[in-house]
């Protein structure tokens, strides 16, 4: 099935069609890692994980390489490090598990490489030497810089002319840079910081240098897709390309997707204003990872989306309706069948994850009226692997609504239990009672051929 992308690059929706078939290449920009990832950070691995999952649908498991950095070199990093009087590793190491941890209870497969940093700095001083070699940076006291002046290219994937980016902001220690939008390449060594011994003086690398170099040595240029949050196009990814393509003559990357801004009730979720919150907050309170992935990919990925408790609910409800018709033939054997086409088609069309739902719910709705046994294995088989590929329904659907009543599932197992006994000793008005008191704490029991279950009332 074609696959079709926005490219931000050509501001238009267009054909994918991948270098090279048999190797697609996948770079998404990865999270510094220094703090506790807020629900907004979860957006991009998400999202990506969608494509990622339907690339290899597509072109097969093998023939995908996704990529996704960790940047383990940074101011933040070294400020955290030294308020808590830590070695640097020890902040990098913990939080890039964290996040590790926190994509994972989201339904996140792991990358094919997850690259670093630190371990990508000869890339990064070749690179850069080679921009210097070719007139394209310039080495002063403070650092190496990119002379953006240099490039008739620069501003072409954010749409900036010149004349806006004369007005670029001055950055503390920079002041001897030569123009305001020239941009850091490399650090020069300050006093408790790590740095490298180069060519071009001891320091460390900017961030930006960091992406190029580490999807050159990673993947290879040009890559066939680059992703990221909409809040890289400018300065992160306009700087990626100038790099890249001033070193090497080539595009950097074919296509270039961002996802849109999550707010928080309607304002941007920020540390300043105190609103931020986090997959792991969100998951104590009860919620589970499938329904954050679910409440992220509910809207377009292209589309801004306001994060508020109601559209959490709404999430849960909707799984709990999928886990519903999956639970209702547990004991019907699932066919061994691919995603039907139609839910196939709505996430190649630019990853139209709001329409995959629709046709998730109109698969449900099918297993849940197919009477005979083949059209029951069909329908479960062919939802399941609708859900595999949007990453939900991994979970059994028992542990699904077991787990969402917390505390209060082995106290509704009993009842369960208590039920059946009555039923079994024909005792009805205990049996019905037992009914009304579960459906009054939300609870819908269902009888079937190998027993009683019970599922979250719709
Ligand atoms: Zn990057």
């Amino acid at each position: 099935m074609p696959i079709s992308l926005t490219n931000t690059l050509t501001r238009r929706k267009e054909p994918f069609a991948p270098a090279d078939p048999s190797r697609v290449t996948l770079y998404v920009c990865g999270p510094t890692v220094y703090n506790y990832p807020h629900i907004g950070n979860m957006r991009p691995p998400v999202v990506f994980d969608v494509l990622f999952r339907l690339l290899r649908h597509t072109y097969g498991e093998s023939a995908v390489i996704y990529a996704r950095n960790y940047t383990d070199i940074d101011d933040k990093i070294i400020a955290k490090a030294a308020a808590e009087g830590v070695a640097i590793e020890a902040v990098t190491e913990k939080f890039a598990n964290v996040y590790k941890e926190d994509t994972g209870a989201l339904g996140v497969l792991a990358p094919t490489l997850t690259p670093r940093a630190t371990q990508n700095v000869d890339n990064m001083i070749a690179l850069i030497q080679k921009l210097i070699d070719k007139g394209a940076a310039y080495a002063v006291p403070s650092g190496v810089y990119f002379s953006v002046a240099a490039d008739p290219d620069y501003g072409k994937l954010s749409g900036r002319n010149q004349d806006e980016l004369q007005a670029g902001a001055r950055v503390e220690g920079e002041d001897d840079k030569r123009h305001p939008s020239d941009f850091a390449l490399w650090k020069a060594a300050k006093p408790d910081e790590p740095s490298w011994e180069a060519p071009f003086g001891a320091g460390r690398p900017g961030w930006h240098i960091e992406c190029s170099a580490m999807i050159e040595a990673e993947l290879g240029s040009p890559i066939d897709i680059h992703g990221g949050g909409i809040d890289l196009v400018f300065p992160h990814h306009e700087n990626e390309i100038a790099q890249s393509e001033s070193a090497h003559d080539h595009p950097l990357a074919r296509v270039w997707m961002h996802n849109g801004f999550l707010t928080m009730d309607a304002t941007k979720m920020s540390k300043s204003l105190g609103n931020v919150i986090t997959p792991r907050d969100l998951m104590e309170q009860g919620w589970q990872g499938e329904t954050l992935r679910w409440a992220l990919l509910s809207a377009h990925y292209k589309a801004p989306l306001d994060w508020n408790e109601d559209m959490m609910r709404q999430a849960q409800a909707a799984l709990d309706r999928l886990y519903g018709a999956v639970l209702r033939l547990k004991d019907v054997k699932a066919d061994d069948l691919e995603a039907p086409a139609a839910f196939v088609e709505a996430l190649s069309d630019d990853l139209n994850t709001p329409a995959a739902m629709a046709e998730l719910f109109a698969l449900a709705t099918a297993a849940n009226v197919a009477k005979k046994p083949a059209d029951q294995a069909k329908a479960k088989a062919e939802l399941l692997a609708a859900g595999a590929l949007m990453g939900v329904l991994a979970d059994d659907p028992e542990h699904w609504f077991r787990a969402s009543f917390g505390e209060q599932a082995a106290e509704i197992d009993a009842l369960v239990v208590e039920r059946v006994a009555a039923r079994a000793a024909k005792n009805y008005a205990e049996s019905d009672r037992i009914r009304d008191e579960l459906a009054t704490r939300g609870v819908e029991v269902m009888d079937g051929p190998s027993g009683s279950t019970w599922r979250r009332k719709g």
